[in-house]
Formats: structure tokens, C-alpha cells, sequence
């Protein structure tokens, strides 16, 4: 083993990184050389993948690259500003009309990232008179704005309302934020919401919802969370989500109460001191977010390949999560054994990333498989059988 650094001057920092990756924990990141779909080229190899975010294929559409390129001729490509200065464009102001519209809030407004837009909406709202309550499996944005904002901080048991429910009810903070992702980005379950709520409701709190992985699969018309289980914006005053996912695009949105917006506007540092996000991509998100209602194909076409692939990984014997979603994590387990076997995958050709902690709790590494409805049920097959091969031997499967 390496010997342990024995203090954090800056001339240790090779030799933390040589544990890290003693650990098999180290991250690397790798080359993409195609655009984001499920037959792309990775480091000189084509691959066929299952880890993007792109859940339905829209990040590599015709119709949406054409509207960016559009929209790159009218208006440039730097949006040369923040907001608040002169860098509010018509197709940003257009795209939150669009959203308040199809979210059926009051108002939305854009940021530049789904970062930005948790880390100042949790900022904007409170300060250390206020508490604030996060599920404890909430996405990294979620917990930094949390951290930042300086309010008491507590995190609830996963999913949890009983537990949620004894911290708000022992607080005695001014304004309490109920905070949590709607479907969870490394476990790919559902939030109970309307629970929440309702808890929420009862002890004077509001509920923000980080709906990143909903909008585009939940919901009849790709309304995600709030859509899926018919939240009006008096349930779920605070509504994230963001353009990199589903749509397709990049950036985020806030949906709310006329109120909840201006004072984001006002406060929202993450919203004040950045440049806004380039129109062109305002513009093309305003296509893809067409697509996304319209095409109810594409979400009909992710729910067969989600039930094929359950039931293949099931009938193997695979460890899967309670996900009925795009997000579908097989458990492993060990760091080692999870990297091991997303590189045996890789050999045979497919991309399936292993991810381990921090990002995931210590002992609960596993492969994130992601479907998009730009797969086939050849490529879920495919898939399948060399999950299978792969895990073989290793105590994960039905021999
Ligand atoms: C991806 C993700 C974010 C961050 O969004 P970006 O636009 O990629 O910065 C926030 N919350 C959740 C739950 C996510 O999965």
C-alpha cells in the first residue's frame, strides 16, 4: 500500500491520487468522438452504449440541430451577457413562456446548468433562520445549494415521510424547504410526492422537486413528476428541471409562482453572475421540447425496452433496483467487481459505466444501465447476453 500522506500540504497530492486509485475509486474520463447515441465511437473503438442521459434521443436530432443552426445565424453564438445586463434574448424569453406553459406554472426561468439552477433557487429562498430537509440519496447539486445556503441542514431517510416527518415537526426554523430529486439519478426510483406533499402541506413547508430524470419519460405528455402524479404548482411550489437530459439540449429551468421567480431573478447568484446560456440552444431546446410532448412514441418505445430489459436481467438472476424507469442500476456490490466487469462489457463492445462511491454509499457500487428510445430490442438482447457472460462465475447470477 501506499503510505498515508502525513499532512495535506499541496505536495501530497500525487500520492492521494496514487490511493485513490489503489482504492478503485480513480476516474477517468474518456473520449467521445461521435455524437451522443446508442452506436457511437469512444477512444478509437465503436461501441454500442447504455449510460447517456439522452433518454430520448433528441441531443442528436435533425430537426433540433437545424434550429440551432438557425438560430446561430440570427443570433450568434455567445449570449455576451448575463441576464441582467443584455444577454436576455427573445429565444430565452420565448423558451420560459414555453415551459411555463407546458408545466402549467405560473412562470419559469432558465439557468445556464441543472447545477446553477439547484445551487441558487436553495440559495435565493434561505439563510440561517431557515431549516432545510433533503432526502439523503439527493443529487450532489442538491446537497452543495443545501450546504451553501446556510440553514440547518437535514437529510431524511430515502423516501422516507415518517422520517421527513419527525425532523419538520421537532424544527423550529422560519421557513422550511422539503427538498428532493423526483426520480433518483443512481437508483432510478420515484419519489413518493404526493406523500410529501402532503407532509409538507400540513407542517408549513415547501417542497422543491429536481425533476432531471422525469421530464420527457413520466407523465402523458413528457410533463414528468408533476404531470405523472397531477401536482399543481400549490403542491409543488418549487419544479426543477433541466434541458441536458430528456430534451436533449443543456441548461435548466425553474417553474413556480410569479413570486418564486422574481426573487430568484433578485437573489439567485448562480442566475445573476454568469453569462446566459447561448441562444441558439434556447432555441433548439424550444424544438426539442415540441418532440417531447408530441412524440408519445418515444416514451411508449423507452417502457417496452424497460420491461424487456427487467425481465432478462431478472430471468438472469440479476440483482436490479425497484426502478421502472430508464435508470436501471444492477447491483455489485464491490468497487473492484463492478469496474471489472463494465471493462469485461467494453471488450465485448458495449459501454455500461460502473459507478462507485462517493457518488453511490460504500458497498453498493453497481453498473448504471440507461435506456434510450433510440435503442432497439436487438441492443437490449445484446446487452443481456453479454451481462451475462460478463457476470458469470462471479456469485451475481443464476448459474
Ligand atoms: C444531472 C442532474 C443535475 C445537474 O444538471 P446539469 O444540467 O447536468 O448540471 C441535477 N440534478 C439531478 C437529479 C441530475 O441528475
Amino acid at each position: 500500500m501506499t503510505p498515508q500522506p502525513d499532512s495535506r500540504g499541496f505536495e501530497n497530492l500525487a500520492l492521494e491520487l496514487e490511493q485513490r486509485r489503489e482504492q478503485h475509486l480513480y476516474r477517468r474520463r474518456r473520449l467521445l468522438q461521435s455524437p451522443q447515441q446508442p452506436r457511437l465511437r469512444c477512444d478509437g473503438r465503436d461501441l454500442l452504449a447504455f449510460c447517456s442521459n439522452d433518454y430520448l434521443g433528441l441531443a442528436n436530432h435533425p430537426k433540433v440541430i437545424e434550429s440551432m443552426q438557425r438560430a446561430a445565424s440570427r443570433y450568434g453564438v455567445g449570449g455576451g451577457a448575463s441576464h441582467l445586463v443584455i444577454g436576455h434574448s427573445e429565444p430565452h424569453h420565448a423558451l420560459e413562456e414555453a415551459l411555463a406553459d407546458f408545466t402549467g406554472r405560473e412562470r419559469v426561468l432558465l439557468f445556464s446548468s441543472g447545477y446553477m439552477a439547484n445551487m441558487g433557487v436553495i440559495t435565493a429562498l434561505l439563510d440561517k433562520r431557515d431549516g432545510v430537509f433533503q432526502d439523503r440519496l439527493n443529487h450532489a447539486s442538491l446537497i452543495d445549494g443545501g450546504l451553501l445556503c446556510g440553514a440547518r441542514f437535514q437529510r431524511y431517510l430515502h423516501n422516507d415521510v415518517d422520517s421527513l416527518c419527525s425532523k419538520l415537526d421537532a424544527s423550529t426554523a422560519q421557513r422550511k424547504l422539503v427538498v428532493t430529486d423526483g426520480i433518483f439519478s443512481m437508483d432510478g426510483d420515484l419519489a413518493p410526492l404526493p406523500a410529501l406533499a402532503l407532509a409538507c402541506s400540513q407542517r408549513n413547508a415547501w417542497l422543491m422537486v429536481d425533476d432531471a430524470h422525469g421530464f420527457g419519460f413520466l407523465g402523458a405528455s413528457g410533463g414528468g413528476c408533476a404531470e405523472h402524479f397531477c401536482m399543481e404548482q400549490s403542491q409543488l411550489p418549487v419544479l426543477v428541471g433541466t434541458l441536458g437530459k430528456g430534451f436533449g439540449t443543456a441548461g435548466a429551468f425553474v417553474a413556480g409562482s410569479e413570486a418564486l421567480i422574481e426573487t430568484l431573478i433578485q437573489h439567485a447568484r448562480s442566475y445573476i453572475y454568469t453569462t446566459s446560456m447561448p441562444p441558439a440552444v434556447a432555441a433548439a431546446t424550444l424544438d426539442s421540447l415540441q418532440l417531447l410532448k408530441e412524440e408519445g412514441w418515444r416514451r411508449a418505445q423507452l417502457a417496452q425496452l424497460i420491461a424487456r430489459f427487467r425481465e432478462g436481467a431478472e430471468a438472469l438472476g440479476l440483482e436490479l433496483m425497484d426502478s421502472s424507469t430508464p435508470i436501471q442500476p444492477i447491483v455489485i456490490g464491490d468497487a473492484r467487481q463492478a469496474m471489472a466487469i463494465s471493462e469485461q462489457l467494453e471488450a465485448t463492445g458495449i459501454l455500461v459505466t460502473a459507478i462507485r462511491p462517493p457518488t453511490v454509499p460504500r458497498g453498493t457500487a453497481r453498473l448504471r444501465v440507461t435506456l434510450s428510445a433510440s435503442h432497439s430490442d436487438e441492443d437490449v438482447d445484446r446487452l443481456l447476453e453479454a451481462l451475462s457472460s460478463s457476470c458469470k462465475g462471479r456469485g451475481l447470477t443464476d448459474e
